[in-house]
């Protein structure tokens, strides 16, 4: 348990910086540009590591364990990771922007993994192309869903995140292109993550502005006290989410932990700094060391950032969204 008494439950590792879009509100062209640093190969983790950290915090509790990125299918032959991550009393479920799923959906699941969330913020073309600014199309991500669930990657999720001024209008299209199927579409408070995306409390379209732009909706129980969703039911019977970070923040439920693809622990979105446990691996320590570095930072852990928002400056070193993973 940290100082809150929050057990460490969630695991995501990033397995890439890399990203094949250029969301304006996560990794904008005129920062990560061509000449961008990202991360070389002998800095990130390979899968033997990633694995053998997997397994220490399954050790120490981990129940779920989520790949993300930058975009994890950039990441070469993710499938012998997930092979090897499979065979750990763990779940598996990787966030991804979905447009390389129909290359490589069904070597995941033959590896198995569980679970596919797919990022889509709009069904119009032209504003997925705005906020993507990356070449891909709406199309491309509707082919990546269809494949997943044609190779049981589902019940899918939709991740969206809704920002003033660019995608509200896109809220009702969206519940209705996947009306009467098995996904539920979660929309989601644009965050203060990272310094590139100039965020500004203006740009953030609350719940409750999402609530009443859908109408009807009746509250779903939720399953689990860490669901980040409140989860609701349209009037036509679909199932909606609202990810309310921003305007109803959960940092008391908070059970996750992320690893950055160059080994690095994070207790919190919104930390600056990260504990690096690559170093502790290549160096040789044993199992049991590393697990005693993790379960003391966990202990040390009292973040609650998003609760305390209003009353931080905004420190000008936060690690980004896509280093991080989503
Ligand atoms: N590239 C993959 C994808 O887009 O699904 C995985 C990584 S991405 C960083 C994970 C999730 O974070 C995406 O759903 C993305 O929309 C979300 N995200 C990125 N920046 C965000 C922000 N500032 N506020 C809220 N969500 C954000
Ligand atoms: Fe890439 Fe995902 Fe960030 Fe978009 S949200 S730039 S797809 S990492
Ligand atoms: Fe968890 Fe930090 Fe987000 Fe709060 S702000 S919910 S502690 S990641």
């Amino acid at each position: 348990m940290d100082k809150l008494n929050r057990p460490l439950i969630d695991l995501r590792i990033s397995v890439t910086d890399k990203c094949n879009f250029r969301c304006t509100y996560c990794m904008p062209r005129e920062v990560f540009g061509n000449d961008f640093p990202f991360m070389g190969r002998d800095e990130i983790m390979t899968f033997e590591e990633i694995d053998r950290l997997a397994g220490i915090f399954v050790s120490l509790g981990v129940e779920k364990i989520r790949l993300t990125g930058g975009e994890p299918l950039l990441r070469r032959n993710l499938h012998n990771l997930v092979s090897m991550l499979a065979l750990r009393d763990v779940e598996i479920a990787m966030t991804t922007n979905g447009v390389l799923l129909p290359r490589y959906a069904p070597a995941l699941s033959a590896a198995g993994l569980n679970r596919v969330t797919v990022s889509l913020d709009a069904i119009d073309e032209a504003t997925f192309a705005k906020i993507t600014d990356s070449g891909h199309t709406v199309a491309s991500v509707m082919a990546g869903i269809e494949a997943a669930e044609s190779v049981g990657l589902g019940p899918i999720k939709i991740n969206t995140v809704v920002k003033r001024n660019s995608n509200e209008e896109e809220v009702l299209d969206l519940i209705e292109r996947f009306s009467n199927r098995d996904i539920a579409i979660r929309f989601i408070e644009y965050m203060d993550v990272g310094s590139t995306n100039g965020w500004s409390l203006e740009d953030v379209v609350s719940a409750e502005e999402i609530r009443q732009l859908i109408g009807e909706l009746k509250p779903i129980p939720s399953v689990k006290k860490s669901d980040v969703a409140k989860r609701y039911e349209t009037a036509q019977g679909d199932e909606v989410g609202l990810i309310t970070s921003v305007t109803e923040p959960f940092c008391g439920n908070c059970t996750r932990a992320r690893i950055s693809a160059d080994g690095r622990f994070y207790t919190c979105l919104f930390s600056s700094r990260g504990l690096d446990l690559l170093s502790p691996i290549r160096m040789g320590s044993s199992d049991e060391e590393i697990a005693s570095i993790i379960r003391s930072h966990w202990q040390e852990r009292e973040d609650r950032y998003s609760e305390i928002r209003s009353e931080m400056s905004k420190p000008s070193d936060r690690i980004e969204m896509s280093y991080i993973g989503g």
